[in-house]
């Protein structure tokens, strides 16, 4: 998550470990072939990179294009250009059995930062060593997307690092391999009128869960929508969120009542409430997840992201729910996840749910309350 109160200090952190000799174990992190990302419409105004497939023999078996059988050719026929042969997808590193690890680890923290965004610190390998010390199965990295047209370029990758994004989660997972399982994921912005980059942004690579945010602190959010009285930029953003879920791209939409930290002194939750209630009715109708996101405990206005009451009406129309921490340093991985677990209980949940290969895992919130503390004592 952005912070909305404390400006990152403007030092760049530590630079970026590059990426170790890869290991033949197959890729987590499995690059699409550049063929695959070709866009069905015009490309977006910024030139988007494709996306190198890394070892032409890991991703793709080239494929000899159809041969007409010899008898059938004729020396006038003109033969027609071969259609493109299918893209022979990597086959992802097998998931881990479902159910608890030999450590008794269940739960993934699904929502972590990497040092690309030039406002996250630490190594991912630190991040994982901390989400092992919490008891957890696996972690989801999701760092800020790049985008087009220079939205907001100081908080998120380049899209020229978006390569070593892939590369440093997969040398953090093959680090790991055994110990915790480390995916895949990004925090993809949502920005109304950027949903064709998004979208082939999707498909650069085997994403294993995608986290869909509205960030209203950026510049370019405030300047065309920060119109009329405060409580119409809030409304705005309800409509937003919902959009986001109702646009198909995103599997979960991130700390979805962020925009309490907009003029926190003035926040009132009963004054939006029909608001968010239309907006819910039209998230739940997608089938899209929600996040319960315990970093909202360290922002302006301090309390997880969405509070009690909002969950409370999650829970009335059954809209899954993913933890995430947010961590923008190792320390956080799984930080507050036994707080967020009661919360959900008390809203009226009895499941919670990660997601792997952007399916949804549902997982019985006493089971995960359980495996935390078998699994943090026993890697104590
Ligand atoms: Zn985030
Ligand atoms: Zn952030």
């Amino acid at each position: 998550m952005v912070k909305t109160t404390k400006t990152p200090t403007p030092t760049k952190p530590a630079a970026v470990k590059p990426p170790a000799p890869k290991p033949a174990a197959a890729p987590v992190v499995a690059v699409k072939a550049a063929a695959a990302v070709a866009p069905a419409k015009p490309a977006p105004a910024v030139p988007v990179k494709d996306t190198p497939a890394p070892a032409p023999a890991k991703t793709a078996t080239a494929v000899p294009a159809a041969k007409k059988p010899a008898a059938a050719a004729t020396p006038v026929e003109v033969v027609a250009a071969p259609p493109p042969p299918p893209v022979k997808r990597v086959p992802a590193q097998p998931l881990p059995p479902p159910g608890p690890t030999k450590s008794g680890a269940l739960f993934y923290d699904s929502h972590m930062h990497t040092p690309l965004c030039k406002h996250a610190w630490g190594e991912p390998e630190e991040y994982a060593q901390q989400a092992v010390k919490a008891g957890l199965k696996g972690i989801i990295f999701t760092c800020h997307c790049p985008m087009p047209n220079g939205f907001w370029p100081t908080v998120r990758m380049s899209e020229s690092e978006f390569d070593t994004y892939l590369a440093i989660v997969q040398r953090a997972a093959d680090a790991f391999k055994g110990k915790l399982d480390i995916r895949l994921g990004i925090e993809s912005e949502y920005f109304p009128g950027c949903e064709e980059y998004i979208t082939s942004l999707h498909q650069r690579a085997d994403f294993h869960y995608v986290l869909g945010a509205v960030h209203w602190q950026a510049k370019e959010y405030l300047n065309k929508f920060e119109t009329g009285t405060i409580e119409n930029f809030r409304r705005t953003y309800f409509d937003h969120l919902a959009k986001s879920a109702e646009s198909g791209l995103y599997d979960c939409l991130a700390h979805p009542d962020l925009v309490k930290n907009y003029h926190p002194d003035s926040w009132c939750f009963a004054i939006v409430k029909n608001t968010v209630s239309t907006a819910l009715d039209r998230i739940a109708a997608t089938g899209v997840a929600m996040e319960l996101n315990t970093s909202g405990l360290n922002k302006s206005y301090s309390e997880m992201n969405p509070g009690l009451e909002m969950l409370r009406m999650m829970a009335d129309r059954k809209i899954p729910v993913v933890l995430g921490s947010d961590s923008h340093k190792p320390v956080r991985v799984g930080e507050h996840f036994v707080t967020a677990l009661n919360h959900l209980t008390e809203a009226g949940y009895e499941n919670v749910s990660h997601f792997l290969n952007r399916q949804r895992i549902d997982l019985k919130i006493s089971d995960v309350l359980a495996s935390l503390k078998k699994a943090a004592d026993h890697n104590a």
